[in-house]
Protein backbone atom coordinates (compact mmCIF):
# COMPACT_ATOMS: atom_id res chain seq x y z
CA UNK A 1 0.00 0.00 0.00
CA UNK A 2 2.57 3.09 1.06
CA UNK A 3 -1.03 5.35 0.46
CA UNK A 4 -1.74 6.13 3.65
CA UNK A 5 0.82 7.71 6.38
CA UNK A 6 0.45 8.84 9.53
CA UNK A 7 3.37 11.08 11.74
CA UNK A 8 3.46 14.13 14.02
CA UNK A 9 4.05 17.20 11.94
CA UNK A 10 2.61 20.78 11.31
CA UNK A 11 -0.01 20.95 9.18
CA UNK A 12 0.29 24.49 7.84
CA UNK A 13 3.98 23.11 6.56
CA UNK A 14 3.01 20.28 4.20
CA UNK A 15 3.60 20.99 0.21
CA UNK A 16 0.73 18.61 -0.59
CA UNK A 17 -1.66 19.10 -3.40
CA UNK A 18 -4.86 19.86 -0.27
CA UNK A 19 -4.80 20.11 3.32
CA UNK A 20 -7.54 19.79 5.20
CA UNK A 21 -8.66 22.38 8.22
CA UNK A 22 -11.18 21.34 11.20
CA UNK A 23 -12.92 24.51 10.71
CA UNK A 24 -16.13 25.81 12.51
CA UNK A 25 -19.45 26.73 11.22
CA UNK A 26 -19.14 30.07 10.37
CA UNK A 27 -15.75 29.66 8.22
CA UNK A 28 -14.63 32.59 9.61
CA UNK A 29 -11.01 31.05 11.88
CA UNK A 30 -10.81 30.05 15.14
CA UNK A 31 -8.45 28.38 17.33
CA UNK A 32 -6.32 25.16 16.88
CA UNK A 33 -5.52 24.16 13.97
CA UNK A 34 -7.59 26.37 12.09
CA UNK A 35 -5.86 29.57 13.53
CA UNK A 36 -2.74 28.19 12.66
CA UNK A 37 -3.68 27.64 9.00
CA UNK A 38 -5.18 30.89 8.82
CA UNK A 39 -1.83 32.29 10.13
CA UNK A 40 0.25 30.88 7.75
CA UNK A 41 -2.10 31.70 4.48
CA UNK A 42 -2.74 35.15 5.26
CA UNK A 43 -5.53 37.29 4.94
CA UNK A 44 -6.76 36.52 1.36
CA UNK A 45 -7.88 33.08 2.79
CA UNK A 46 -10.26 34.71 5.56
CA UNK A 47 -11.34 36.82 2.04
CA UNK A 48 -12.38 33.90 0.67
CA UNK A 49 -13.68 32.28 3.60
CA UNK A 50 -15.71 35.12 3.91
CA UNK A 51 -18.07 34.53 0.70
CA UNK A 52 -18.81 30.91 1.27
CA UNK A 53 -21.32 31.50 3.73
CA UNK A 54 -20.19 28.95 6.49
CA UNK A 55 -20.88 25.12 6.54
CA UNK A 56 -22.79 22.61 7.89
CA UNK A 57 -21.00 20.10 10.19
CA UNK A 58 -19.86 17.23 8.42
CA UNK A 59 -20.20 18.88 4.70
CA UNK A 60 -16.67 20.48 3.57
CA UNK A 61 -15.55 23.58 1.39
CA UNK A 62 -12.84 24.03 -0.56
CA UNK A 63 -10.52 27.48 -0.86
CA UNK A 64 -7.10 28.02 -2.41
CA UNK A 65 -4.05 28.14 0.04
CA UNK A 66 -2.71 31.23 -0.68
CA UNK A 67 0.14 31.77 1.46
CA UNK A 68 0.58 27.94 2.39
CA UNK A 69 2.47 25.58 0.57
CA UNK A 70 -0.64 23.39 0.33
CA UNK A 71 -2.48 24.27 -2.90
CA UNK A 72 -6.09 23.81 -1.51
CA UNK A 73 -7.28 24.41 1.74
CA UNK A 74 -10.81 22.01 2.47
CA UNK A 75 -12.59 23.41 5.21
CA UNK A 76 -14.30 20.76 7.64
CA UNK A 77 -16.42 21.25 10.72
CA UNK A 78 -16.23 18.56 12.53
CA UNK A 79 -18.58 17.54 15.25
CA UNK A 80 -18.79 18.73 19.16
CA UNK A 81 -18.32 16.26 20.93
CA UNK A 82 -22.05 16.20 23.16
CA UNK A 83 -21.67 11.91 24.88
CA UNK A 84 -21.96 10.15 21.56
CA UNK A 85 -25.81 9.91 21.24
CA UNK A 86 -25.86 12.90 19.08
CA UNK A 87 -24.83 11.75 15.54
CA UNK A 88 -21.13 12.18 16.29
CA UNK A 89 -20.25 9.52 14.78
CA UNK A 90 -21.44 9.59 11.54
CA UNK A 91 -20.89 13.20 11.28
CA UNK A 92 -17.45 12.18 11.70
CA UNK A 93 -17.35 10.02 9.32
CA UNK A 94 -18.79 12.82 6.72
CA UNK A 95 -16.18 15.34 7.58
CA UNK A 96 -13.45 12.67 5.88
CA UNK A 97 -15.75 11.60 3.44
CA UNK A 98 -16.70 15.09 1.87
CA UNK A 99 -12.78 16.23 2.17
CA UNK A 100 -11.65 13.13 0.15
CA UNK A 101 -14.28 13.73 -2.68
CA UNK A 102 -13.64 17.48 -2.83
CA UNK A 103 -9.66 16.30 -3.26
CA UNK A 104 -10.79 14.35 -5.84
CA UNK A 105 -12.68 16.58 -8.36
CA UNK A 106 -10.40 19.21 -7.53
CA UNK A 107 -7.47 17.09 -8.62
CA UNK A 108 -5.52 16.41 -6.16
CA UNK A 109 -2.99 13.62 -5.45
CA UNK A 110 -1.99 14.23 -2.07
CA UNK A 111 -3.73 15.37 1.00
CA UNK A 112 -3.19 15.75 4.66
CA UNK A 113 -5.66 15.92 7.80
CA UNK A 114 -5.49 17.46 11.46
CA UNK A 115 -6.75 14.60 14.12
CA UNK A 116 -10.56 16.67 13.08
CA UNK A 117 -12.65 17.35 16.24
CA UNK A 118 -10.15 16.10 19.08
CA UNK A 119 -8.85 19.41 20.42
CA UNK A 120 -11.37 22.14 20.91
CA UNK A 121 -14.51 19.57 20.18
CA UNK A 122 -14.06 17.01 23.01
CA UNK A 123 -14.32 14.11 20.39
CA UNK A 124 -12.48 11.00 22.55
CA UNK A 125 -9.57 10.57 20.80
CA UNK A 126 -9.33 6.38 20.36
CA UNK A 127 -12.91 6.80 18.39
CA UNK A 128 -12.32 9.50 16.47
CA UNK A 129 -8.70 8.07 15.31
CA UNK A 130 -10.45 4.60 14.34
CA UNK A 131 -13.26 6.32 12.18
CA UNK A 132 -10.85 8.23 10.34
CA UNK A 133 -8.50 5.29 9.63
CA UNK A 134 -11.16 3.53 8.31
CA UNK A 135 -12.81 6.52 6.53
CA UNK A 136 -9.51 7.31 4.73
CA UNK A 137 -8.68 3.69 3.94
CA UNK A 138 -11.93 3.69 2.33
CA UNK A 139 -11.27 6.71 0.47
CA UNK A 140 -8.12 5.47 -1.25
CA UNK A 141 -9.67 2.34 -2.22
CA UNK A 142 -12.85 4.54 -3.63
CA UNK A 143 -10.79 6.90 -5.68
CA UNK A 144 -7.49 5.08 -6.98
CA UNK A 145 -6.00 8.73 -8.71
CA UNK A 146 -5.25 9.89 -5.41
CA UNK A 147 -1.70 8.94 -4.78
CA UNK A 148 -1.61 9.74 -1.04
CA UNK A 149 -3.07 10.88 2.41
CA UNK A 150 -1.03 11.77 4.93
CA UNK A 151 -2.76 12.33 8.44
CA UNK A 152 -0.88 15.07 10.63
CA UNK A 153 -0.95 14.24 13.73
CA UNK A 154 0.41 17.29 16.54
CA UNK A 155 1.98 15.26 18.79
CA UNK A 156 3.38 11.55 19.86
CA UNK A 157 0.27 10.88 22.11
CA UNK A 158 -1.96 11.79 18.90
CA UNK A 159 -0.23 10.09 16.12
CA UNK A 160 0.44 6.83 18.56
CA UNK A 161 -3.97 6.63 19.37
CA UNK A 162 -3.76 6.46 15.16
CA UNK A 163 -0.86 3.90 15.10
CA UNK A 164 -2.89 1.99 17.22
CA UNK A 165 -6.38 2.47 15.15
CA UNK A 166 -5.04 1.15 11.60
CA UNK A 167 -3.12 -1.53 13.46
CA UNK A 168 0.10 -0.83 12.70
P1 LIG B 1 -11.42 20.80 16.69
O1 LIG B 1 -12.12 22.09 17.02
O2 LIG B 1 -11.98 20.15 15.45
O3 LIG B 1 -11.33 19.89 17.86
P2 LIG B 1 -8.62 21.68 17.04
O4 LIG B 1 -7.86 22.56 16.12
O5 LIG B 1 -8.91 22.18 18.39
O6 LIG B 1 -9.94 21.24 16.23
O7 LIG B 1 -7.84 20.29 17.19
C1 LIG B 1 -7.75 19.33 16.18
C2 LIG B 1 -6.37 18.71 16.23
O8 LIG B 1 -5.46 19.56 15.52
C3 LIG B 1 -5.77 18.54 17.63
O9 LIG B 1 -5.16 17.27 17.71
C4 LIG B 1 -4.71 19.65 17.69
O10 LIG B 1 -3.66 19.29 18.55
C5 LIG B 1 -4.25 19.63 16.25
N1 LIG B 1 -3.46 20.78 15.77
C6 LIG B 1 -3.36 22.03 16.25
N2 LIG B 1 -2.50 22.76 15.49
C7 LIG B 1 -2.06 21.93 14.49
C8 LIG B 1 -1.15 22.05 13.40
N3 LIG B 1 -0.53 23.20 13.16
N4 LIG B 1 -0.94 20.97 12.60
C9 LIG B 1 -1.57 19.79 12.83
N5 LIG B 1 -2.45 19.62 13.83
C10 LIG B 1 -2.67 20.67 14.67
Amino acid sequence: MGRFKIETGDITTYSVDAIANAANGSLLGGGGVDGAIHRAAGPELLEECRGLGGCETGQAKITKGYGLPAGYVIHTPGPIWRGGAFGEAELLKNCYENCIRLAHEHGCKTVAFPSVSTGIYGYPLDQAARIAVKTIREGLEKYPDIEEIIMVCFSERVEKAYKKADNY
